[in-house]
This record gives structure tokens, sequence and C-alpha cells, in this order.
């Protein structure tokens, strides 16, 4: 995998620890000092707005805003980059700050 493609996959990360863990299961080894260095490389919060700050709640990568789908109302990110094992994809749970419907995608 090329650096780029790495840096796709870690900088929704919200941790050191996950980007280890990422890069791990895509077959890249990273010791603690290149993990963090891949962490303020690609995720640090000092290249984002406070408004990629807010949305990120902890990640580092600003979510799609979501309309709901009952009310037509504001979707509130509640969960960001959660990761399903069994699908092997990464989504994200948002709550309608009108109605408490629940999306996750
Ligand atoms: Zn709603």
């Amino acid at each position: 995998m090329t650096s780029k493609e790495l840096y796709e996959k870690v900088r929704g990360a919200g941790s050191v620890e996950e980007v280890r863990k990422i890069a791990e299961e895509n077959g890249v080894k990273l010791d603690d000092n290149a993990a963090r260095e891949a962490f303020d490389k690609y995720c640090g919060k000092k290249e984002l707005s406070d408004d990629e700050l807010d949305a990120a709640n902890g990640g580092c990568r600003k979510g799609p805003s979501v309309v709901c789908t009952v009310c037509g109302g504001e979707m509130e990110l509640v969960q960001f980059h959660v990761y399903d094992r069994y699908n092997d994809v990464y989504y994200s749970v948002y709550e309608c700050t009108a109605c408490g419907h629940v999306y996750e995608g």
C-alpha cells in the first residue's frame, strides 16, 4: 500500500492506537513513534477548524451532514467512525435533534 492509501485510511482515526490498529489491519507495522508521527501528521487537530473539531467528535474527519428521513430535521453526529468488524466497514451514528430518530451510515 502506498503512503497515500494509508493516509486515506488513518486520517479518520481518533487516536494513536487507532492509527496503529488500522495500519496493522492493512499490513503495515507501525511502532509507537511511527504511529504517533502518522497521527500528528494525518490527524493533527491543529490543522482543523473549530467546526471540524465539533463534527469529528473525537476523530479527525468531518462527517457528512445528514437530514432526518422522518421529520427532515437536523441529524447530530453522536458516534464517529465506528468499526463494523462483521462487514469490515466504518460507519457513523446520527441522531435527529428534533425527533430522536437514529441513523447509522
Ligand atoms: Zn427527525
